[in-house]
């Protein structure tokens, strides 16, 4: 995004607009701390703004300051769909093409007239927004969204409300800050949030201790499932709709799961299949360690995308075919992996 851009979208900002935000399906603490953050900065600029989520996220999320405001569009399709009419702008944050907003809602962003402003770190953007502030290096959207207010010489308007939105999507993306994509930047981002009063401890128990026994159950479950192909370099383990609804699964209790592979001594390449009988798919994560791009990966094989050390995808085949795939597929790989 260049200093005309910026000019641009400031000129746009500085009389009262409607504005609709918009993070990604299945939304994890990036997409809401980055909206949010977005959000509450928009109020103080005196702007109609909402949150449109596509769907439900995970009840740890869920004392995130401005949580009550948000849309749930798969539920709530008339208020989103009013909203969507009348914006001016919409911003879409923590993706980068319309479908990953779900099929229904894709289509209404497609077919509006808003001008859009893209703020994402994931690799290969489609191209559907005028402003488009994509950069795959960054860590999380909600450094991008501190970066993009920043820009706009408003730093100052960053508050304890703001701050804590943005400090848990650097947190929850960075795995609390050691993936490689923390910077020294992130760092100083963090260090400014909790000056302006993110309160890190507090944040960090609010979306990591507060876990159910039966989540910690399924976790033991995936644990004791988990198989490892050392040739290749590669963990992966399932959890099938009877074992989730063993332990009484509820939306965000897999969240993190696939990163206990990739802590074996060794492990570049993890993956954690899970089934949903509701969408009738396997639902893929997959993690990696330096090269070996699992974006590249999940897009050949499973549909999916991301990042090249942390991406998801899907099977619409059944477990075992799935995993039969994936284990025939790795050979191809042998190269990188080994
Ligand atoms: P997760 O495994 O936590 O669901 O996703 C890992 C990363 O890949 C996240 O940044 C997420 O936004 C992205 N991602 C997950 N599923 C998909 C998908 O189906 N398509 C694309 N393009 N990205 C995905
Ligand atoms: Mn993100």
């Amino acid at each position: 995004m260049n200093t005309t851009q910026i000019s641009e979208i400031k000129a746009l900002l500085s009389t009262p607009k409607n504005i609709v935000i918009v993070p990604h399906r299945n939304p994890d603490g990036d997409a809401m701390g980055s909206t949010l953050g977005l959000y509450h900065y928009l109020k103080k600029l005196n702007h109609n703004a909402t949150v449109i989520a596509p769907n439900d996220y995970p009840d740890f999320l869920k004392w995130l300051p401005g949580d009550d405001t948000v849309l749930k569009y798969e539920t709530q399709l008339e208020e989103g769909n009013a909203l969507l009419e009348k914006a001016d702008l919409i911003f879409t944050l923590d993706f980068n093409a319309y479908h990953r907003a779900g099929h229904q809602m894709a289509e209404v962003l497609e077919a509006s007239n808003a001008t859009k402003i893209m703020i994402d770190h994931h690799q290969q953007p489609d191209d559907y927004a005028k402003y488009m502030y994509s950069d795959v290096r960054m860590s999380s959207t909600c450094e991008m969204v501190y970066n993009f207010i920043e820009k706009l010489g408003d730093e100052n308007k960053i508050d304890e409300t703001i701050a804590s939105c943005l400090y848990v999507g650097i947190m929850t993306d960075t795995g609390s800050f050691r993936f490689s994509a923390t910077t020294t930047k992130t760092h100083q981002i963090i260090g400014s949030l909790i000056e302006k009063g993110a309160d890190n401890s507090q944040i960090h128990n609010n979306i990591y201790d507060t876990n159910s026994y039966s989540r910690l159950q399924l976790l033991g479950r995936a644990l004791q499932n988990l198989k490892v192909i050392p040739e290749l370099r590669t963990a992966y383990t399932t959890l099938s709709q009877a074992e989730l609804d063993e332990f009484n699964f509820k939306k965000g209790d897999t969240e993190g799961f696939v990163n206990y592979g990739l802590s074996l001594e060794g492990i570049i390449f993890a993956a954690i299949f899970i089934e949903s009988k509701q969408d009738n798919i396997i639902k893929i994560s997959l993690r990696s360690k330096g090269e070996f791009s699992v974006n590249e990966f999940s897009r050949a094989h499973f549909n999916g995308g991301g990042h090249t050390n942390a991406a998801g995808g899907r099977s619409e085949e059944d477990m075992e075919t799935t995993i039969n795939k994936f284990i025939s597929i790795l050979p191809q790989y042998k190269q990188d992996l080994s």
